[in-house]
């Protein structure tokens, strides 16, 4: 495996990223450098996990080395590279990456996303810069403000094409690529390289090389998967139990709607559980002190929506807890990617009314095991709903020998107020198809280790975004490369 000093990158960089620890490329890394360096466009199949930030963000700052100046005029520090994500939080993360490989190269960077004043963003932007990271949203409002000129950009970089396609911001991509010079560099990152994406690369790329890594298994193997049986109408009160007899701490619970997770944070205070929800109705500061106050251990449970969970960084979170089950299978692996890392042992408990049986069941095939399913005295529901939730044959062996049919069950539209915008009808979203990943048709294996650092993002959907109708989407918070920091 070629080093970092094979990679023919500058000083300045490789500064940079031995002050950061980074001392041998990830695959992505060594798969991409080249590629970015000699101006290729490049579709990339890796997730957020995997060491892909830098993947692009070390080649492309290099190409803009040239342009580096200590001028204090503006106009000498035009955008040169673009990167959108789709949502806050990986926007900053991005951004807050690319400033530490960029540190000693003179070039500047800056991020502008939703949910904050645009004020001081107006200001950086007028000041210039050099390397910009946006959600496309905001940077409409700044191009449509006239405080941003994008006709030098010489850069384009799509991070998580995947998720913009989930939501909607494929039309914003569009009208935004169509404001860049049309010889440009073009790179595109997907977790998931489907169809879908493979079409927007066409669209978008010009004779793109395709760069891709593997992804760590659903399921990691030290995480404890337990369903609990309950009737819905006790589920409150047994989480309620759960959290104060066994004393868990830093739990994160996944509700269906966002008003499910206000009124479950507010039950569980009312017991005298501190808990907080966080979901896209909240304002960026106020999801951020959320954050921060359950990371500093000063809230004891995190109620949260799908949508808004993909931005928390949260590293080895001991415990998940499914009050209502996901609709899709990819979201309870979504939800569990958080416990469990780098060797830490997590638990993920899916509380399981009898509605939920077959969704269940579908999990059980997708991720290939067997949950097992814990009653808890006083919990319990009549025996025949009971029985209905225990599963027949066991999961796992038997249907793997029929055949990997992971795919094959239905599935259902997500509630209507789920945690995404209602207001605009959807455009450009995928209609829920079964992935094309072959990850689900193989044969689990449980994986041997997970990834450290793995953050994902939440929703950027200022309440005028175009909805898009939810697809499925696949382990964007699964296990990249182990990295290694020495
Ligand atoms: P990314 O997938 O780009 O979000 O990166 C995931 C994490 O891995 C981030 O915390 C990076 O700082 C870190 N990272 C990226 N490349 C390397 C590397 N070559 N060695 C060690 N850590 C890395």
């Amino acid at each position: 495996m070629p080093g970092f000093s094979d990679l023919n990158l500058r000083p300045e960089l490789l500064k940079a990223i031995l002050e950061l620890g980074y001392t041998e490329p990830t695959p992505i890394q060594v798969q991409a450098i080249p590629l970015v360096l000699a101006g290729t466009d490049v579709l990339g199949g890796a997730q957020t996990g995997t060491g892909k930030t830098a993947g692009f963000g070390l080649p492309l700052l290099q190409r803009l080395l040239p342009h580096a100046n200590a001028s204090a005029s503006p106009a000498r520090h035009p955008v040169r590279a673009l990167v959108l994500t789709p949502t806050r939080e990986l926007a900053a993360q991005v951004e807050e990456s690319l400033r530490g490989y960029a540190k000693y190269t003179g070039l500047r960077t800056t991020v502008i996303f939703g949910g904050m004043n645009m004020d001081p963003q107006t200001d950086a932007l007028r000041r210039g810069i050099e390397v910009l990271v946006a959600t496309p949203g905001r940077l409409l409002d700044h191009v449509q403000q006239k405080t941003l000129n994008l006709s030098q950009v010489e850069v384009l970089v799509l991070d998580e094409a995947d998720r913009m396609l989930d939501m909607g911001f494929i039309p914003d991509v569009t009208r935004i690529i169509k404001l860049l010079p049309t010889k440009r560099q073009t790179l595109l990152f997907s977790a998931t390289l489907t169809e879908d994406i493979r079409k927007l690369s066409d669209s978008f790329l010009n004779h793109a090389v395709m760069v891709q890594v593997a992804r760590k298994n659903a399921a990691a193997d030290s995480v404890k998967h337990a369903a609990i049986p309950v009737a819905r109408e006790k589920k409150r009160e047994l989480l309620s139990y759960l959290v104060q007899t066994r004393d868990l701490k830093q739990v994160l619970v996944f509700t269906a709607t966002r008003l499910g997770a206000n009124r479950l944070a507010y039950q569980l205070n009312r017991d005298g559980v501190h808990a907080t929800a966080i979901h896209g109705d909240k304002s960026q500061p106020e999801r951020l002190i959320a954050l921060n106050d359950f990371k500093e251990g000063k809230v004891r449970v995190l109620v949260a929506t799908d949508v808004a969970a993909r931005g928390l960084d949260i590293e080895d979170l001991p415990h998940v807890i499914n009050f209502d089950l996901p609709n899709s299978p990819e979201d309870y692996v979504h939800r569990i990617g958080r416990t469990g890392r780098a060797g830490a042992s997590g638990e993920a408990i899916s509380l399981v009314s009898p509605e939920e049986r077959e969704r269940l069941e579908e999990i059980e095939k997708t991720i290939r095991v067997s949950i097992p399913r814990e009653m808890i005295p006083g919990f319990g529901m009549d025996s025949r709903s009971v029985s209905s939730l225990i599963p027949h044959a066991p999961h796992g062996e038997s249907r793997r020998e029929r055949g990997g049919d992971a795919l094959s069950g239905s599935r259902r539209e997500r509630p209507r107020d789920r945690d995404r915008p209602r207001s605009a009808p959807a455009q450009g979203a995928r209609r829920a198809a079964a992935p094309a990943d072959p990850i689900f048709l193989e044969p689990y294996r449980p994986a041997a280790s997970q990834t450290p650092a793995m953050a994902t993002a939440l929703s950027d959907h200022p309440a005028a975004r175009p909805a898009g109708k939810r697809a499925v989407q696949v382990a964007a918070l699964l296990g990249g490369l182990r990295l290694k920091a020495k």
